[in-house]
């Protein structure tokens, strides 16, 4: 199964990415850790990238069409995978038909634009391994301190309450023409973002089963 993950920055795309992946074994594509963590290695990309992320624009569509092209050719994409932040504009949308990916299911997770602020504010990732939380919803066993690896959770600099307007609205511009671009295609699904995560996640998973 080739999934898409659609929502605005904070809808939860990547936890329900998570959710996805250990339902249906098949790995959860980043776009948006695959940078952080190019950044975290002081790569040339990471560079580039970070001073488009730090204020919140899209990195330019040539460099994540190259990201993921790379990564898709990767061995334990064969059976499926989802992708989480990508495409997040209509060339990107476009590159993936070029590159006869066949796409079985979009997932759109809808959150009003109230709501995203605070879900970002009290979201955390780990320094290490880029495990997410979020101080209500999904706290860390111990504050500050990733379950998965023992690592340090942070908030994340585009977390911050401007950069996170800029994000929104780059949002409606860029992404949010794919939900029509995508309902052409008859693949579209739209998941309403409930209060619980685990609300959200059964929904998720109907969408991607039924
Ligand atoms: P969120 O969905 O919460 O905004 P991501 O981790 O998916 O977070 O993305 C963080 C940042 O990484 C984006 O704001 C953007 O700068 C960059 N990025 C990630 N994926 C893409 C993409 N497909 N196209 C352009 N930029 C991207
Ligand atoms: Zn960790």
């Amino acid at each position: 199964m080739n999934l898409i993950l659609l929502g605005a920055p904070g809808a939860g795309k990547g936890t329900q990415a998570e959710v996805i992946c250990n339902a249906l074994h098949i790995p959860a594509i980043s776009t948006g850790n695959i940078l952080r963590e190019a950044i975290k290695n002081q790569t040339a990309l990471g560079m580039e990238a970070k001073t488009y992320m730090d204020g919140g624009k899209l990195v330019p569509d040539e460099i994540v069409i190259n990201i993921l092209k790379e990564r898709l050719q990767q061995d334990d994409c064969k059976n499926g995978f989802i992708l989480d932040g990508f495409p997040r504009t209509v060339p990107q949308a476009e590159a993936l038909d070029k590159m006869n990916v066949r796409i079985d299911r979009v997932v759109d997770i809808e959150v009003a634009d109230e709501k995203i602020a605070a879900r970002l504010s009290g979201r955390r990732v780990c320094e290490n391994c880029g495990a997410s939380y979020h101080t209500l919803y999904k706290p860390s066993k111990t504050e500050g301190v990733c379950d998965a690896c023992g690592g340090k959770t942070v908030q994340r600099k585009d977390d911050h309450p401007d950069t996170v307007k800029e994000r929104l609205r780059v949002y409606h511009e860029q992404t949010e023409p794919l939900i029509d671009y995508y309902t052409k295609t008859g693949k579209l699904v739209v998941v309403e973002g409930q209060e619980e995560v685990a609300d959200t996640s059964a929904l998720t998973l109907k969408a991607v089963e039924a």
